[in-house]
């Protein structure tokens, strides 16, 4: 008799695409018989078909889009701009007229754009194929009259990709994500960091073995992802401690203090106001990074983009849960790859952060209006995204002395809160002393590390991070220059959340670190575990 054999302990790497562990079953979307297609009798038919498809698909997504919040509510508002968008129906219709059906011709139209998308030269348009391939999938579905696959709770997803709105549609409470391709800039992932679900990309190949049903479990740290097959009780335990178990464990409380006893300051980065109802203020030092261009964009009550009173709203709830601590809120920094759909802003100059609210006064106006008044009411402090020029701060500081003017003119209550910008172009961070009348400065890593050395948001290569020499340079540059001139400085780009970038931070000199709230217990072992001499 041989019988079914044991699982084996196996080992499958791939890149971390958000940190964290998770034990559950593997879910293949592969393992379910797919519908096959009836097509209608006449072409007609086929086109009216196609029309039905796309307007059910469009009604699923905006059931979704109902609950939705922040980057998730605007991923859906572009899947429906491009659902109710004709280009693509008429461009099938006219497929459908030539004879194809009509899961042929949406398919042929659809997929060609798609692999204009992979093939661009950007990650962040290849990463936005998926966002394609999503709408492209869901109406293929609706035209097969195919009920949609729900991924079962706490279940493990082993794909070669997952679509955001499937992301969207499951609770994550436990599970997580392994992907056999997929992209660090990706909606998906992007959605994986800000909901904490474990994910790993670009997993082994040799996955494809693996049943679905497994027992499986994913350990993914900032540097090293694995899915786990049939785990031991050792990587059991792991889990239950909460983290990757090549992580030492430690998540203490403040003040925090590096090896070397230097204190260290810990905020968080924020994109939603729901993030915060999860998170103690207790364990941070204050909010280092409200990217408000998330915070605002189609996640307040209508979908619209925020008015003064409801910006003034969220961010006097941002104060409130800070009790005090300080609270660094961003200037909207729309353009280039932020996903803002719902932003009625002129975008054709292809303008990006400070210059593209520059350029569209009456918006930037609104938000100046809602900042002078919530800061008013706790410890707010300005920051202005990708500065520039000196030109930049001065005629943003003059459009805030102006509407505090008027404020005060009709009698409300604000305050002029300390205006400080990102350090985030190589311009700024290798001139910083011309930004003498800033208040503070905060390292923006993500766009110093992509501009500095010419390479993608997401690029993983070797010397490729804030190790690099060129961007280690910059960055201690500026802790000498704020030194010098005696302001505050931090990091809030992703660096700081990576316990691997942490001990480099702390040895150019950083002692104030913005990171995405998940990874506190993996950055804190990076403090304490940060020794000077071994820095040095
Ligand atoms: C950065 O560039 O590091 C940063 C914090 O800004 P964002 O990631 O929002 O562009
Ligand atoms: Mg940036």
């Amino acid at each position: 008799m041989t019988g079914v054999p044991e699982p084996k302990r196996q080992e499958f790497a791939g890149s971390a695409a958000s940190p964290g562990v998770a034990l559950g079953t593997v879910w293949r979307p592969s393992a379910h018989a797919v519908k096959p297609y009836a097509p209608g009798k006449s072409a007609g038919l086929e086109v009216t078909a196609l029309q039905e498809a796309i307007h059910a698909s469009g009604l699923e997504v905006r059931e979704l889009l109902a609950t939705a919040g922040g980057s998730a509510a605007g991923i859906l508002e572009f899947q429906l701009a491009v659902l109710s968008d004709d280009t693509f129906q008429n461009a099938a219709q006219t497929k459908i007229k030539a004879g194809q059906n009509a899961l042929a011709a949406w398919n042929a139209v659809l997929l060609a754009e798609i692999e204009d998308y992979r093939a661009a030269s950007e990650e962040t348009f290849r990463a936005k194929a998926l966002d394609l391939q999503d709408i492209q999938a869901r109406v293929c579905r609706n035209l097969r009259h195919a009920a949609q696959q729900p991924i079962p709770f706490g279940a493990i997803v082993l794909a070669q990709n997952l679509t955001p709105t499937a992301f969207i549609a499951h609770d994550w409470r436990t599970g997580g994500i392994a992907l056999t391709q997929g992209s660090m800039a990706s909606h998906l992932a992007i959605l994986a960091r800000q909901f904490g679900v474990p994910m790993i990309i670009n997993l082994d190949h040799a996955t494809v073995h693996i049943q679905h049903g497994a027992k499986v479990m994913l350990n993914v740290g900032r540097q090293n992802a694995r899915l786990i097959t049939a785990p031991t009780l050792a990587d059991e335990t792991a889990l239950k401690l909460g983290v990757p178990s090549a992580m030492p464990f430690a998540n203490p409380a403040l003040p925090l203090l590096a090896g070397h006893g230097t204190r260290i300051d810990l905020m968080i980065n924020l994109s939603r106001l729901k993030e915060l109802d999860q998170l103690a203020v207790e364990d941070f030092d204050g909010i280092g990074l409200v990217r408000t261009e998330f915070l605002l964009s189609g996640q307040l009550d209508d979908n619209a983009f925020a008015d003064e009173e409801r910006q003034y709203w969220a961010y006097s709830k941002i104060l409130e849960w800070a009790q005090g601590k300080p609270v660094f809120i961003r200037t909207i920094d729309g353009g280039g790859d932020k996903p803002i759909y719902d932003l009625k802003i002129d975008r054709s100059s292809n303008l990006r952060g400070i210059r593209l609210s520059l350029s569209n006064p009456e918006m930037f106006r609104i938000q100046i209006r809602a900042l002078l008044r919530a800061a008013a009411r706790g410890t707010l402090h300005v920051t202005l995204p990708m500065v520039s020029a000196e030109t930049d701060l001065a005629d943003t500081l003059a459009l805030f002395e102006d509407e505090a003017r008027k404020l005060a003119a009709s009698g409300i209550a604000y305050n002029m809160p300390p205006i400080g910008i990102m350090v985030e172009t190589p311009a700024v961070a290798a001139t910083l002393e011309r930004f003498a009348n800033a208040a503070y400065f905060s390292i923006g890593t993500n766009d110093l590390i992509q501009y500095t050395l010419g390479q993608p948001r997401d690029y993983t290569g070797a010397k490729s991070g804030v190790e690099s020499p060129a961007v280690l340079s910059l960055i201690k540059n500026a802790v000498i220059v704020a030194k010098a001139l005696n302001k505050p400085l931090s990091v809030c780009g992703d660096a700081a959340s990576e316990p691997g970038s942490v001990a480099h931070l702390l040895q150019a000199g950083i002692t104030c670190l913005s990171i995405s709230p998940p990874s506190r217990p993996f950055v804190a072992s990076a403090i304490r575990a940060y020794d000077d001499a071994e820095g040095a």
